[in-house]
């Protein structure tokens, strides 16, 4: 009988043995009882099957492999397995339609590949919105809303060469110095950037010169140089001034991209 018919015999060692015994089932249970349909399964060769199932399928693996392509892109002819092999780079980078030559796909997967600013991974770039290049981890909603503050701070502070000024990384690094908290106060949320020595004072958008601010504080500071300050603290002060000491006043290695 069909129904006592071993097939697990199949799921284990070659599947398509199971599609086509599940065939010549489809094909003949109209026509053939049962009994005869159980007894053409028992009494076929599947051993024979099974090589000629598996001669056929190398003869298809080997042309399909060995025939001659196009690159794409340079038009150069090749062997298809000679081509390059997408693995598992990310659908969204178009080398899907069409084959390329090795040398063409490293020169498209070039224009892809990019470095985080934060973590230094290399990954594949995405359509995403960000004026610094985030790798999925990096790009968490805060990473992406302080890389836009200081993109918006560029746009604001005219002198500043593009290069110098404070990058992602080492402003996150002096949030994460402070807590995300206000460096003078240090008893609420910072709510933006503050210029130690103020922008208007010929201050730099630097490592060295920036630090998170509250609102209260940021309006104590105003344009008023450090030294003359008297309705914050001078142990807050000079606490900060400390720290900025510390900084690099110039970029560190991972700058700006803003091309994303
Ligand atoms: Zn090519
Ligand atoms: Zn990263
Ligand atoms: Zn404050």
């Amino acid at each position: 009988m069909v129904e006592n018919f071993n097939w697990d015999i199949f799921t284990s060692s070659d599947q398509s043995l199971l599609d086509i015994a599940r065939s010549v089932y489809a094909q003949f249970q109209n026509t053939m009882s049962i009994e005869d349909i159980g007894k053409l399964l028992r009494d076929t060769d599947w051993n024979s099957l099974l090589s000629a199932v598996k001669q056929e399928r190398e003869e298809n693996y080997n042309t399909f492999w060995n025939e001659m392509v196009t690159c794409t892109s340079c038009e150069i002819q090749l062997k298809r397995k000679d081509c390059f092999q997408r693995g598992n780079i990310p659908f969204r980078i178009p080398l899907s339609i069409g084959t390329y030559c090795i040398s063409c796909a490293k020169e498209i997967l070039l224009e892809w590949e990019m470095c985080c600013v934060l973590c230094g991974t290399r990954y594949y770039k995405q359509a995403r919105n960000t004026a610094h290049s985030l790798c999925d981890s990096c790009a968490t909603p805060q990473n992406v809303r302080e890389s836009r503050r200081l993109i918006s701070h560029i746009g604001r502070i005219s002198g500043n060469n593009i290069d110098d000024v404070i990058s992602l990384s080492q402003w996150i690094n002096t949030l994460n110095y402070f807590s995300w908290m206000c460096a003078y106060c240090q008893s609420v949320s910072f709510t933006d950037i503050d210029h130690f020595i103020p922008i208007s004072l010929d201050g730099k958008h630097v490592a060295s010169n920036c630090v998170p601010s509250c609102d209260t504080c940021n309006s104590k500071k105003k344009d008023t140089h450090p030294d003359k300050i008297v309705s914050i603290p001078r142990s807050d002060i000079e606490r900060v001034r400390a720290y900025l000491a510390t900084q690099n006043a110039a970029a560190d290695h991972l700058g700006l991209d803003i091309a994303v």
